[in-house]
C-alpha cells in the first residue's frame, strides 16, 4: 500500500522509490479505527495532546464525538447558564467553553491542531441547558424554537447529526413530542439521531413503577423505536447496556425489539463496548428529590431513612448493588486512597455501614466522587451483541483527571478483536468492520472506513494472533499487538512511540 500526502494512493504490491516504508509482513493493514460513541471532544480544546494517547495506542484514528446530549458547543448565544454547561463530567478537559457556535468552536481547533479526526453531533442537552438550566419544566414557546434554531444552525455548520441525553437532566425533562420534533429537524438535514435511553436496568428512576409493568430499558428502547417509526429519522442507540444482573433477562426481547423495527423498516443501529464496566459520577445513583434537597439532604435523618429504603428496593429490583460501585476517584482527601475499591472494602476498612460510606463520600468530595459501575454486561452478552448486524463498536470512554482508570479509555478495540479471535463470535473481517466501515457508513464520513485507492489514509496496522488489552490495578494497562497508526497520511505512532502531531486530524464536517 502506498501512502501519498494524506490519501491512500494504492492499494497492493507497490515499488518503494521515495518517502520511508514501513513493514507490515504478517500484519493486518485496517482503516484507521473509528470510536463511534465518545466524550473526547470535551478534551480536544484543551491543548494537551496527552489526553489522547491510550486511544492512539489502540488505533483509534476518529472520534465521533458530542453524544449523550452533551457537547462543548450548540448553545443558545447569551446564554445565562454557561457554569453549567462548563461543570459537565468532563471538565478535566476544556475548562471554559468561549465560543457561540459550532463553527467558531471548530475555528479554534483547527488553531490548535488536531491529532486525530472528530465527528461532532450537537447535543439537544447542551441546547436545552443553555435556555432553560437544569430547570425541571417544558420549554416555553420562544425557547422550543430557538432550541431547534441552534441545533439547525449547528447541522448546517457540519455537525453530524443531534444527540439525546434522556437520563440527564435536562433531556430527563423533555416529553416525546420534544423529541419527535428533534428528530424531525434531523431527517429534514438526513442527519443521525442518537439517544442516551432513559433508562438501561429493568428498574429506573427515570419511568415511573407499575407492579409487573414493563421492564423499564424495554420501555426506554420502545420509546425511541417509537419516535424512529413516527419520523423516519436514522437512529443510533448509543451504548446498549444491561445494568443489573437481574436486567441481563431482558437481553432477548431487547434484540427482538430491534429485529422487528429494522425489519419494519426503521434505520437503527446500537453501539456497544467490550466492558462490563462503565464510568459516571456517584452522585447518578441519587434519585431526583435527594439530589434536589442536597447538600442538606445528607444530614437529614428522614431524607436518609427514605432514601436507605429506595436504594434497598432498587438495587434488589435490578441485581444491582454496593459490590457493583468501584470508587475510582473520591476526589476528596479522606476517600482518595481508596481509589480503585470497591464500596463494601472501603466500608470495611472505616467501619460504617455500606449506606452511610456512600453518603460520606458524597460529603466529603461535594458529590463529585466518580465511580466505574459494574454488571452491565457478562461476558456471554457481550459476545453475543457483537454478533449482531446493528452493532458498532465504540469505546463511551475517557481519561481520568488522577485516580483509578475506566479500562476502556485503554483496552477497547484491542479486546474487540481478541474477543473475535480467542471466542470466535465474529469473523477478523467483521470485528474490523464494525470499528471502522459500519461506523464511517452511519455517520456518512465521505472516503474513509476502507482501505481503499484516494480514500483518506487513516490507517492502523496490528498483528492479528498478538492483539490484545491487559489489566493492571490502575485499570491505564497498555494493550499490545498495535504497531502503527496513520491520520490523514501522518504517522501518529509507531510500536509503542507515540508523536503528537498536531494538524494531522481534521474535524469532519458533513
Ligand atoms: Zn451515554
Amino acid at each position: 500500500m502506498l501512502l501519498r500526502g494524506d490519501r491512500i494512493e494504492a492499494v497492493g504490491e507497490v515499488p518503494v522509490d521515495a518517502g520511508f516504508a514501513v513493514d507490515c509482513a504478517g500484519k493486518v493493514v485496517a482503516p484507521g479505527f473509528i470510536d463511534a460513541h465518545s466524550h473526547m471532544d470535551f478534551f480536544s480544546a484543551s491543548g494537551d495532546s496527552g489526553h489522547f494517547d491510550s486511544f492512539t495506542a489502540q488505533g483509534v484514528t476518529t472520534f465521533v464525538a458530542g453524544n449523550c446530549g452533551f457537547s462543548p458547543f450548540g448553545f443558545a448565544p447569551g446564554t445565562k447558564h454557561r457554569a453549567l454547561l462548563e461543570s459537565s463530567l468532563f471538565k478535566a478537559g476544556r475548562k471554559t467553553l468561549d465560543w457561540n457556535s459550532f463553527a467558531e468552536y471548530t475555528a479554534v481547533l483547527d488553531d490548535l491542531g488536531l491529532t486525530h479526526n472528530f465527528v461532532h453531533l450537537v447535543g439537544h442537552g447542551a441546547a436545552r441547558t443553555s435556555l432553560s438550566g437544569f430547570e425541571a419544566r417544558p420549554l416555553g414557546d420562544a425557547e422550543y424554537r430557538e432550541m431547534l434554531e441552534v441545533l439547525d444552525r449547528a447541522m448546517h455548520e457540519g455537525a453530524a447529526g443531534v444527540s439525546l441525553g434522556l437520563q440527564y437532566k435536562p433531556g430527563i425533562f423533555a416529553k416525546l413530542e420534544e423529541l419527535d420534533d428533534v428528530a424531525r429537524l434531523v431527517k429534514r438535514h438526513d442527519k443521525l439521531l442518537t439517544v442516551h435511553a432513559k433508562a438501561y436496568s429493568s428498574f429506573s428512576g427515570t419511568y415511573p413503577m407499575i407492579p409487573f409493568g414493563r421492564a423499564h430499558n424495554l420501555k426506554a428502547i420502545d420509546d425511541m423505536l417509537g419516535v424512529g417509526r413516527r419520523t423516519g429519522v436514522r437512529l443510533q442507540f448509543s451504548h446498549l447496556i444491561f445494568v443489573g444482573s437481574r436486567t441481563w433477562k431482558t437481553v432477548d426481547e431487547a434484540i427482538a425489539l430491534f429485529d422487528r423495527a429494522i425489519a419494519d423498516g426503521v434505520d437503527v443501529c446500537f453501539d456497544m463496548f467490550p466492558y462490563g464496566c462503565g464510568a459516571t459520577l456517584l452522585n447518578t445513583l441519587l434519585p431526583e428529590w435527594f439530589m434536589a434537597g442536597m447538600p442538606e439532604a445528607l444530614h437529614s435523618p428522614l431524607a436518609k431513612a427514605r432514601l436507605r429504603l429506595e436504594a434497598e428496593v432498587g438495587f434488589r429490583l435490578v441485581g444491582f448493588g454496593y459490590p457493583q460501585i468501584q470508587i475510582t476517584n473520591a476526589s476528596c482527601s479522606k476517600y482518595d486512597q481508596y481509589n480503585g475499591c470497591f464500596l463494601p472494602e472501603i466500608s470495611e476498612r472505616v467501619g460504617m455501614s455500606h449506606f452511610d460510606t456512600m453518603l460520606d463520600i458524597l460529603d466529603e468530595s461535594n458529590a463529585e466522587a466518580r465511580v466505574l459501575f459494574h454488571d452491565y454486561y457478562n461476558d456471554e452478552i457481550i459476545e453475543r451483541l457483537m454478533r449482531h448486524p446493528a452493532a458498532i463498536f465504540a469505546s463511551d470512554s475517557w481519561p481520568e483527571p488522577g485516580g483509578h482508570q475506566n479500562p476502556a479509555a485503554y483496552g477497547t478495540f484491542p479486546k474487540f478483536l481478541r474477543t473475535s479471535r480467542e471466542r470466535k463470535n465474529i469473523a477478523l473481517e467483521e470485528a474490523v468492520y464494525k470499528m471502522t466501515g459500519a461506523a464511517a457508513k452511519r455517520f456518512r464520513l465521505s472516503e474513509r472506513g476502507e482501505v481503499r485507492e484516494g480514500y483518506a489514509a487513516d490507517v492502523t496496522v496490528f498483528d492479528w494472533e498478538g492483539v490484545r488489552d491487559q489489566e493492571n490495578e490502575a485499570g491505564n494497562a497498555s494493550p499490545v499487538g498495535i504497531e502503527h497508526v496513520f491520520v490523514n497520511g501522518k504517522q501518529i505512532f509507531d510500536r509503542g512511540r507515540i508523536s503528537h502531531v498536531r494538524g494531522a486530524g481534521e474535524v469532519l464536517r458533513s
